[in-house]
């Protein structure tokens, strides 16, 4: 089995082992992480973060390029959330959301419904992103058995997406090395090509984003039919799908696969774990890209990370049979709609509004993007694309025919040199090759032009330095 590296492992190994970091090779089980690696290198211990930049045990600041992992849309260190916190776990720490309610949670249910496009009021909380999309494909299976029609059970996503490691997520993640070691996973999930239109011809597609746009939502149709409309429950998609590096959608794209959707009652599920919360300059991301799903999952950026919180928010039409007679949906989790994770998500989204982050998203996305466009000059670099606060510089061997590295020169860049080396230089951000070799940033969302250069410097130095080596 080829080595799985979500996470991409981080191979930012200082020298010397301290107290800590010998307790964390002997005890700490790091995810997605080849944890031989750490035997004789000590993984990296970060012990503070301020706005948008960590530090080390060792004093050492780095730019935290990826916003902890997609998370920390206000930035480090906010004390007023810790203070929040503190304040919620005096008064009531803990109570579940099974059949009782707390005032956290339902003032956050209904400020999240609020912010969800279209009739997108019912907000059903779990503790993360992977439980979240978890949630959906049960309640779509559910939901269908409910209305009367109880084949349809399969779900539909996108090649190298991920969506979580739950076995239902982990079946709807495009991965399959991902997935080797736990196969059989739950039955029903089915592949279909991603918008990555830089290779676009590889997949045989139109390169004209319009005509690709079409093409690709048509393969949704395609996958529909060929499982049996009766046997598909829903489609799973991003608004713009992380893994494989920041595939935004073509024009037309969300608009023609809700029309497929509406032809062959299946269910359009927004994943935006990622993408929710201000990271394209909007609450949701379907707003941005100007489509209506029927249930969104997210999580990460609604408490910002202050605490682990997140959801699947579901339609009027989706809630309606679970509101009659003795019906319900047999599912849920201890920790789901924390009072603490939803007291601090709910000062966090205040921050957002005081702070007007998402028109800052939305006034500051081209200078990003432009930014790091300026790396196209370097010859290691093919491609540089996102939206909003989400970026991939997608890596290549030769620009001009946009051939990619082979396993092993992968193995030596991504997996090697550049989590170290970006991590020395001063940056945290993603190296990933689960599709083509990517470095993806994603910073707070206070960032500015300053924090902009600061990147674009620390990468055109470390991938100068990365072109010696391949
Ligand atoms: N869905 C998407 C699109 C994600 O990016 C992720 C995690 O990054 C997940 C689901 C899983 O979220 P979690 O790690 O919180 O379970």
């Amino acid at each position: 089995m080829t080595t799985i590296d979500a996470g991409t492992e981080q191979n930012v190994a200082g020298s010397g082992a301290s107290d800590l970091t010998a307790a964390a090779r002997d005890h700490l089980w790091m995810h997605f992480a080849r944890m031989g690696a750490y035997q004789d290198k000590p993984a990296p211990v970060i012990v503070k973060g301020q706005g948008a930049y960590i530090w080390d045990d060792k004093g050492h600041k780095v730019l935290d390029g990826l916003s902890g992992l997609f998370v920390v849309q206000v930035g480090h260190g906010r004390a007023e959330l810790a203070e929040v916190m503190a304040k919620q776990a005096e008064n009531l720490a803990f109570f579940p959301v099974w059949g009782y309610a707390t005032e956290p949670a339902i003032q956050l249910a209904e400020r999240v419904a609020s912010y969800a496009p279209g009739d997108l009021n019912r907000v059903f909380f779990t503790t993360g992103g992977g439980e979240a999309v978890e949630s959906a494909w049960k309640v779509a299976k559910q939901f269908f058995k409910l209305t009367g029609k109880p084949m349809k059970h399969k779900v539909i996503s996108r090649a190298i997406a991920y969506h979580g490691t739950p076995q239902g997520a982990l079946a709807i993640t495009g991965l399959p090395a991902m997935k080797q070691a736990f196969e059989p996973l739950t039955p029903g999930g089915f592949r279909v090509p991603n918008t990555n239109i830089y290779r676009a011809e590889r997949m045989g597609a139109p390169t004209d984003p319009v005509a690709f746009g079409k093409w690709a939502a048509d393969r949704v149709e395609e996958a529909i039919l060929f499982e049996g409309p009766d046997t598909v429950a829903a489609v799973v998609l991003e608004p713009v799908q992380n893994s494989g590096g920041c595939f935004t959608p073509p024009p037309g794209y969300f608009q023609r696969v809700r029309e497929i959707c509406d032809k062959h009652d299946v269910l359009l599920v927004s994943d935006e774990v990622i993408c929710g919360f201000g990271r394209h300059g909007t609450m949701f991301a379907a707003e941005k890209f100007g489509y209506q799903p029927d249930i969104i999952t997210c999580a990460k950026g609604m408490s910002s990370g202050y605490g682990p919180i997140g959801a699947m928010i579901a339609s009027d039409r989706i809630m309606e049979p679970f509101l009659e007679g003795k019906n319900f949906f047999p599912h849920g989790y201890t920790f789901a709609g924390h009072p603490v994770s939803a007291a601090v998500s709910l000062a966090n989204l205040d921050i957002f509004e005081r702070e007007g982050l998402n028109q800052r998203v939305l006034d500051h996305e081209s200078a990003l993007g432009n930014t790091l466009k300026k790396l196209l000059d370097l010859d290691i670099v093919g491609d540089v694309r996102g939206d909003g606060y989400f970026w991939a510089i997608e890596l290549v061997k030769d620009k001009s025919t946009k051939e990619t590295f082979d396993l092993a020169e992968r193995e030596t860049l991504i997996k090697q040199f550049l989590p170290g080396a970006l991590f020395r230089n001063g940056l945290y951000a993603r190296p990933d090759d689960r599709g083509e070799p990517v470095i993806q940033v994603a910073p707070a969302l206070t960032c500015g032009q300053a924090e902009f250069d600061e990147m674009e410097q620390i990468l055109r130095g470390t991938l100068i330095e990365a072109m010696k080596l391949v």
